[in-house]
């Protein structure tokens, strides 16, 4: 069959029958917020590197969470900034921590909000590492208790989800051990399996203050060349006992979102990160890009890469405001 005989531009005809046979559909259901939490109170400071963008204080943080759950988008992922750092990172599982209290008055006020609780130790460790350093190097090993550690402590201060971020080999395992261990039982994982060593995430360290002091991520995060290499992170971290895996950055690893949506079908979620939203924000400030179609694409194209399920889309949700 072909031309004259057949005519795509037909179905494309009017914004009811675009509506009728669109593929992908994109919706509020699919957001998840990311928030920065600091200590001290009254605090709303925008983040330089990322307009738009705050450094909350618990109490304007919670405000915030009411403000996003009226919007309808479903969950918030929570980052820490601590008052202090040490060589262990230990304020990542104070019970007193910055990100454990934020999570107690955020279920206090608005408990239907789900609250993903990020895993990792970069933010709070002096040297800015994912976590623990001998002789200059990062070990795997002995960072893995520290993590379970961590992800205990924002489940009992009621997070709903934990979210290991730092891509130590095993900590899946680790952590949903130690989680079931205490009881939390329920409390599920969403595993940054797929987590590349990218030029991306420069505005998130200035946001969460987590620049590496010495070296740099490349030996425990992935190289931006490979993609069969990501399967098996998704594979081992299912095996582990990953609920729901993501892939980091977004709209640069659509092809990467795509094979591994195809091969395992599990809830994928894709980050779309800091360089992208920055990006975004920059040009349209600029007044060279059209700001809320140019999110709405970029979302949209992350829905597009694989054609049923579920999706989560940790990114904007300020075009719904
Ligand atoms: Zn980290």
């Amino acid at each position: 069959m072909s031309f004259p005989i057949d005519r795509p531009r037909r179905l494309r005809s009017s914004e009811t029958m675009r509506r009728l046979v669109r593929e992908a559909q994109l919706s509020v259901d699919d957001l998840v917020q990311p928030l920065f939490v600091v200590p001290g109170e009254g605090i709303k400071n925008e983040i330089s590197s990322m307009p738009g963008q705050y450094h909350w204080s618990v109490d304007m943080l919670v405000e915030e969470a009411k403000r996003i759950h009226g919007l309808g988008v479903p969950a918030i992922i929570l980052f820490g900034i601590p008052e202090s750092k040490d060589e262990t990172g230990s304020e990542a599982w104070a019970d007193n921590g910055v990100v454990q209290k934020a999570i107690r008055a955020i279920k206090e006020t608005v408990p239907d909000l789900l609250v993903i609780a990020d895993i990792c130790l970069c933010e709070y460790t002096s040297h800015g590492h994912c976590g623990v350093i001998d002789s200059g190097d990062v070990k795997n090993d002995p960072t893995l208790e520290l993590l379970a550690k961590t992800a205990v402590s924002v489940a009992k201060a009621g997070a709903d989800i934990v979210a290991p971020s730092d891509m130590m080999d095993g900590r899946v395992g680790v952590i949903r051990a130690g989680l079931d261990k205490e009881g939390y039982t329920d409390t599920a994982i969403l595993s940054y399996a797929v987590k590349y060593s990218s030029a991306y995430y420069g505005p998130f360290r200035e946001a969460a203050d987590s620049a590496p002091q010495f070296g740099d991520r490349r030996g425990y995060q992935m190289d931006p060349g490979n993609s069969d290499e990501a399967l098996r992170e998704v594979e081992l971290d299912i095996l582990e006992g990953a609920d729901m895996v993501m892939v980091k950055p977004g709209v640069a690893y659509l092809d990467v979102l795509w094979r591994v949506k195809q091969e395992f079908g599990r809830v994928t979620a894709a980050y779309q990160v800091s360089g992208e939203y920055s990006m975004i924000q920059a040009a349209s400030a600029n007044g060279w890009i059209d700001r809320k179609k140019i999110v709405l694409e970029t979302l949209l194209s992350f829905k597009r890469a694989w054609s049923s399920g579920r999706i989560l889309t940790a990114g904007l949700e300020r075009i719904y405001r």
